[in-house]
């Protein structure tokens, strides 16, 4: 004879039709007595038959019952708790469930093979390095001076960039423009080292400091930090050390 426990245990596999002749007569009779498992009987007609609609069966290999056994918590509350869910969670409801993960997986798997914020704003800052070179529009404002230079961007950006002058240390500053990377208008200062060209962008950010980092691409070499409220890019076809010495002048002078 079972008891009410039973019958909710194996309710499912009966709105499944799975049981045997005995067990099925046991729990005929149960419902007949039991309105609450007549309730839970109906709640799960319900789920079985959505589930008939919405998923197909699925053919799992004897080794998956196996390893998804073996995967299994092994407590005996537990054990008891999956032992329980197993009769619901029949092979086409398996099959599902690997179906909606195989769908996740190729999304994540998508998902990782986009570019990167990064890597979309490296490929923003070498264009925009190059076309500055191409079209030669290095500068707008051409002059040598950071004070000629750092109050031609007010009224054309809402910040104020700190534009320093490295000529003693070899990098002199050349001139300024506007630019714009990121989705906003940022400041492009335009220093020279040994007739190369060194785009630096500033434009601020709520990200926190950050120390350079070097990169290299398509034969230019950028870097870029943050610092007090600023992101700084800088891109050249200078040698890579070369440019990693500008950026720490550029750093070092900005920090005073
Ligand atoms: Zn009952």
């Amino acid at each position: 004879m079972m008891d009410h426990q039973e019958v909710q245990e194996l309710l499912p596999a009966y709105a499944d039709q799975e049981l045997g002749i005995v067990e099925t007569l046991e729990i005929q009779r149960h419902l007949n007595g039991c309105a609450d498992c007549q309730r839970e009987y109906t709640a799960q007609c319900i789920v079985s038959a959505r589930f008939k609609k919405e998923a197909g069966y699925f053919d799992a290999p004897p080794h998956l019952a196996q390893r998804i056994i073996a995967a299994l918590p092994q407590d005996a509350a537990s054990i008891r708790f999956w032992h329980v869910n197993w009769r619901n969670f029949r092979w086409r409801n398996v099959g599902a469930a690997m179906a909606t993960m195989l769908a996740l997986a190729w999304s994540v798997g998508l998902y990782l093979n986009l570019p990167s914020d990064q890597d979309k704003l490296t490929e923003e800052v070498i264009a925009s390095h190059v076309r500055s070179l191409q079209v030669d529009h290095l500068s707008d404002v051409v002059s040598t001076d950071q004070h000629t230079v750092k109050p031609w961007f007010n009224g054309k950006l809402n910040f104020s960039p700190p534009v320093v002058d490295l000529a003693p240390q070899g990098f002199p500053l050349i001139g300024g423009r506007l630019d714009y990377l990121a989705g906003r208008p940022v400041a492009a200062l335009v220093y020279r080292h040994a007739k190369h060209p060194i785009n630096l962008y500033i434009w601020p950010t709520t990200d926190r400091d950050a120390p350079p980092q070097s990169q290299s691409r398509q034969g230019y070499h950028l870097v870029h930090w943050t610092w007090d409220g600023m992101n700084y890019w800088t891109a050249s076809d200078l040698a890579a050390a070369d440019l990693q010495q500008f950026a720490d002048m550029v750093r070092s002078v900005v920090r005073q």
